[in-house]
């Protein structure tokens, strides 16, 4: 069977891994110079492939069900499985974040470029992929045009578009009269009011944080936040972008081992901003002082400091995508309802996972069930 596989990234090159290893013939376009950018770059440079937690409540979707059918089908230790299939060693860190031992994101991409060279798979690079019809089979135009009895649709989402995902590839699936579910960029930093964090550039810290809409916890999590010139980043601040929303507020709690009558106790023992050395970052200590006007408004804001939330800095610094092809309009090999032979594979389906491995889970997880969806 010939096989074309569109868009080189983790989910395209699993999935033509998988078809090259039962027999079929496959062609791999990627309009990048080289294969598998974003995964290279994944898990600050480290590879964070899947999570020892895995499971659909990480997830967002249109169909969550379908996601924790698919999971069952290719879970976490089936992409271990998997990768290990083609060399290396891969371990979970002691938040069960699972990396190669040699905490190299572009070791993994080499596996999977090797693979793909053994088994002969025809990698076409610099190829974007500008149009994909069906008449007796399917047409794809790329420079010139390419037939397939079957088609992969693993062209990305809109996050990160330096490494090739603009969102331009959804209007391949919109020919065939998919619809796609808006995007918005998640896992990303927050803006908040810059009046709100003045001063407070560079501080990093480690804060509980609850991401509060209309007087209701949406989101709670421990980590790190980093004050930047528009908002905060860190993985605590990242993993709250899959919830926050503007008008949200987050609430930071600086002192979150420290029980609210102990610190009143330490705050008694100082005078002035003294009161806060060794409680907190100077730095930051120095920003709340001037804030609060009693000791009461110190001790709110060090177990409650407030930001609004009024947007995020967008695709451009974002991990991953909310929205795409709707999980309603495939079947359960991901298989387009709309045009049978069609199947889609990671970010482009309305999928994001958590931040910690959920994202690259997925482009595996999807792309087995397409593969074996191509096959059955
Ligand atoms: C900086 C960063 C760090 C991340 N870290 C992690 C992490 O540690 N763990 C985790 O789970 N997730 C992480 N993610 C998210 C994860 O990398 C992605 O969700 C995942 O790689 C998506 O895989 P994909 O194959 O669906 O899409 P992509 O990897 O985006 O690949 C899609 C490919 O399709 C190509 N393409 C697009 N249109 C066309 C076309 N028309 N023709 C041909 N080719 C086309 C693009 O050039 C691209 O190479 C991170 C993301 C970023 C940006």
């Amino acid at each position: 069977m010939n096989v074309i596989v569109i868009g080189g990234g983790s989910a395209g090159m699993a999935a033509a891994v998988m078809l090259a290893r039962k027999g079929c013939e496959v062609t791999l376009f990627e309009r990048g110079a080289r294969l598998g950018r974003k995964l290279s770059a994944s898990g600050n440079g480290q590879g964070n492939v899947t999570n020892a937690d895995m499971g659909a409540a990480h997830y967002f979707s249109d169909d969550r069900e379908k996601v924790a059918r698919a999971l069952a089908r290719f879970s976490n230790t089936d992409t271990v499985r998997f990768l290990e299939s083609m060399g290396g060693i891969f371990l979970p860190d002691p938040r069960g974040r699972v990396y190669p031992a040699g905490r190299q994101a572009s070791s993994v991409t080499d596996l999977l470029r090797g693979e793909l060279a053994r088994l002969g798979v025809d990698v076409r690079l610099n190829a974007q992929v500008t149009g994909l019809s069906y008449e007796n089979g399917f047409r794809a135009v790329c420079g010139g045009v390419f037939s397939a009895d079957k088609v992969i649709l693993a062209a990305g989402g809109k996050a990160a578009p330096n490494f090739g995902t603009d969102g331009s590839a959804f209007a391949l699936a919109e020919n065939f009269g998919h619809t796609v579910v808006p995007c918005r960029p998640v896992l990303v930093q927050l803006r908040c009011d810059p009046a709100a964090v003045r001063g407070l550039k560079g501080i990093r810290v480690d804060a509980a944080l609850r991401v509060v809409r209309r007087g209701k916890t949406v989101f709670c999590g421990r980590g790190d936040v980093l004050f930047t010139e528009s908002g905060v980043s860190g993985d605590a601040v990242f993993r709250a972008s899959s919830y926050a929303e503007k008008g949200d507020t987050l609430l930071l709690d600086f002192v979150p081992d420290v029980a609210e009558e102990r610190l009143k106790e330490a705050l008694k023992r100082n005078t002035g901003e003294e009161k806060l050395l060794c409680i907190v970052n100077n730095g930051l200590g120095r920003a709340v002082w001037k804030r609060a006007q009693d000791e009461d408004a110190l001790l709110r804001l060090l177990k409650a400091f407030p930001l609004e939330v009024t947007g995020t800095l967008g695709f451009a610094y974002a991990q991953a995508t909310r929205g795409g092809v709707p999980l309603g309009e495939t079947d359960e090999d991901l298989q387009s309802v709309k045009r049978s032979g069609l199947f889609f594979a990671g970010e482009m389906l309305n999928v994001d996972g958590e931040c910690g491995g959920y994202n690259l889970q997925w482009a595996f997880t999807s792309a087995f069930l397409a593969a074996e969806g191509v096959l059955s």
